[in-house]
């Protein structure tokens, strides 16, 4: 039965992948790490991966090349901005590659990430550590599955069998 479904919105897909720049180089990769749920139509993956699994089902080998557009967004250009460390949510151990979330004006939040920390500076930019980056992604099937109602509430799945960690 199950062998039957075909990615579409509402419907897990578990696959594992190998993510490269377009110089060959692996970027990410599931390998290792066993393979990954996401819940299709939840933007659990960049548009561009996801389009490109739309219809598929289990076993299948799925090679795809994405334009920056349809994965991390083009780099718009900026040189990252140098802040003083103590200006950032204290308690972190800020390092170059991570995430944090600011407030910019009347409580409109954008994401930014960290290039670089010096001492008690850290610089910050707008673009994703793989902004203007041409993702080439070579993807298997693994499995796909109905989605539980509550992932689908949630917007993700609950591990590759519906069953994992409950404590959101
Ligand atoms: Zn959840």
């Amino acid at each position: 039965m199950s062998t039957e479904l075909t990615l579409a919105d509402g419907l897990v897909g578990i696959i594992d992948y190998t993510l490269k720049n377009a110089e060959g180089e692996v970027l990410d990769t599931s390998e290792g790490r066993g393979p990954m749920p996401y819940l299709h139509g939840a933007s659990n993956i960049i548009p561009g991966l996801e389009a490109a699994l739309v219809g598929k089902k289990q076993g299948d080998h799925v090679e795809v090349t994405i334009a920056p557009a349809d994965a991390y967004g083009e780099h718009n250009g900026q040189e990252p901005v140098q802040v003083k460390r103590n200006e950032l949510p204290a308690n972190v151990d800020w390092q170059p590659g991570m995430p944090l979330q600011a407030e910019v004006e009347e409580g409109q939040m954008v994401m930014l990430w960290i290039t670089k920390t010096e001492g008690a500076w850290v610089w910050l930019t707008q673009n994703h550590p793989l902004a203007g980056v041409e993702l080439h992604f070579i993807v298997d099937v693994v499995r796909v599955r109905e989605a539980l109602d509550v992932e689908v509430t949630h917007g993700h799945p609950h591990g590759v069998d519906g069953t994992e960690g409950h404590d959101h």
